[in-house]
């Protein structure tokens, strides 16, 4: 007797209710064997004042089923709440965002008919730290951290993605060209496992060139990977230019559990009306089956929605005279999808699932770690009384006998030594102190410090400069 699986529900708010509750009759029909555990997220818990949308208890249901259907909440406006998509991402360790953006030609209305692209948005990292600060009175940042066990976790998981679906093609989008350490990495880490991969095509497009190929010609893409905000914009482009936000779903992937969802939200302007399109949630759900192992299920489920698609039996968001043939609610559509049960479409290619469970593993290689040394600092400095050459002058009087000054910049370009006179210099100075000697020590940053400290300088914060192995682990200055 085949095994039932336990997964843990939230119904969501908006139209949440009505789209999850057409995905359980459906998922029901379809024959799937689930133990369902439901827990309450969104709004309601926001109000009983948890301020991150989820009671304490329900992250017990997580954990216990590891598998998590959820549909979309209404996040409540201004400051004091927190994301709840952002918190379960992370707090699961949810690393690999998986979305299929796949277009319905001639079925429902788009330019690309033969789309069929799946975006593998690295989840945890990047500028979605979080980690912001004003530090001047002029200048706020905030913090682009990537990992390389980040970027391994997400770039394998691409690969094997690929090769386990039948894809060809593995595309890694960055912008390296600018940011030449934390995407740099990200290529990296890329081209070094895709060599792995010898059965699969790989290559790299910076992000914006990129993005705009995606969005004229969508059909030259298979899988792409990449970072965090990248994948976070370019998702969302793949999904509408495929037909709409409303028809696609999506995984969130990590270690230990799981979360499905549709890529939409809450849309409370047709909550309670009948009018929600429940596709994105029921591909969500078959995207669910296949990874607990019912691929049987997944594509009975997956194949009776394309039979309504493709009858042009469609939902008022992708409704269109001419190319529809009838125009129903979430209930009628709900139904028509159970109806075609056990039925293959007939004109868009039917999916076929492996009844076999295989979740992708998550792997990163330990390596030895690098033979690190301290060379000089970065002190940055709020600074606003004069020109660079003036700072430059004050800071050659605090230089050390183990510390020289060598540069200063203003948001990244150089304006000392031989600036530009056209170059705008805001409040916010990085001064760069290199060792006379090759390496230094934390000792002599700290005797820098004092001796900004004691001429009144207001220093922000230090970046040490450091090689690993030998090779610089910092940025040169923009005309450096
Ligand atoms: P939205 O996705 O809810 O709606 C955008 C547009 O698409 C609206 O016109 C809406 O009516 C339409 N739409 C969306 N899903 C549809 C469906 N299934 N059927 C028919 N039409 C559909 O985006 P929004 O308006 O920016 O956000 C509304 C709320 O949802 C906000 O509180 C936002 O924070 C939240 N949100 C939640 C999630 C999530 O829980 N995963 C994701 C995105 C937004």
């Amino acid at each position: 007797m085949a095994q039932t699986t336990p997964i843990t529900v939230a119904h969501g708010d908006g139209i949440g209710p009505e789209i999850m509750r057409a995905t359980l009759a459906v998922l029901e029909a379809s024959g799937a064997r689930l133990d369902i555990e439901t827990i309450e997220i969104g709004e309601g818990v926001y109000r009983r004042g948890f301020s991150s949308g989820i009671e304490p208890s329900a992250w017990d249901s997580l954990r216990r089923t590891r598998v998590f259907l959820k549909a979309p909440i209404t996040t409540p406006q201004g400051g004091g709440y927190k994301s709840l998509n952002v918190t379960i991402r992370k707090t699961l360790g949810l690393y690999a965002n998986v979305r299929p953006c796949v277009s319905y030609h001639p079925f429902i209305a788009t330019r690309h008919p033969g789309m069929d692209v799946v975006v593998i948005r690295e989840n945890e990292e990047d500028l979605y730290a979080g980690i912001e600060h004003r530090q001047t009175d002029q200048v706020v940042q905030c913090l682009k951290l990537i990992t390389r066990p980040g970027c391994e976790k997400i770039v394998r998981y691409a690969f094997e993605y690929a090769r386990r679906n039948g894809r060809r093609k593995v595309t890694c989008f960055t912008k390296d060209n600018i940011m030449k350490l934390t995407d740099g990495l990200f290529h990296k880490v890329f081209d070094e496992i895709a060599v792995e991969y010898p059965d699969l095509a790989s290559d790299h497009m910076i992000v914006d060139i990129g993005t705009a190929r995606l969005a004229d010609a969508p059909e030259q893409f298979d899988v792409i990977v990449t970072p965090n905000l990248y994948g976070d914009v370019i998702s969302d482009v793949a999904a509408e230019i495929a037909g709409s936000v409303g028809l696609a779903g999506s995984a969130n992937i990590g270690e230990h559990v799981a979360m499905f969802e549709a890529i939409h939200g809450s849309a409370p302007a047709i909550a309670g009306q009948n009018l929600a399109n429940p596709s994105g949630l029921l591909l969500a759900a078959a995207m669910m089956l296949v990874h607990v192992g019912q691929g049987e299920a997944a594509a009975r489920l997956h194949n009776a929605l394309l039979c309504a698609l493709e009858e042009g039996i469609h939902t008022s968001d992708i409704f269109e005279e001419g190319v529809s043939v009838r125009q129903v609610g979430t209930t009628e559509f709900t139904a028509a999808v159970i109806e075609r049960m056990g039925s293959e479409p007939q004109k868009l290619r039917p999916v076929k699932y492996d009844d076999a469970a295989q979740p992708i593993p998550t792997t990163f290689k330990p390596r030895p770690a690098a033979e690190k040394k301290v060379v000089g600092v970065d002190l940055f400095l709020d600074w606003n009384h004069g020109r660079p050459e003036q700072l430059a002058e004050l800071l050659r009087a605090i230089e050390t006998e183990k510390l020289g000054l060598t540069m200063i910049t203003n948001r990244g370009v150089k304006v000392w030594p031989q600036g530009a006179p056209e170059t705008f210099c805001t409040d916010h100075w990085r001064c760069r102190f290199t060792a006379r000697e090759g390496e230094t020590a934390h000792r002599d940053l700290v005797d820098l410090l004092d001796r900004a400290a004691t001429a009144g300088f207001d220093f922000i914060k230090t970046e040490n400069l450091c090689t690993f192995d030998g090779v610089p682990g910092f940025s040169l200055g923009q005309g450096q």
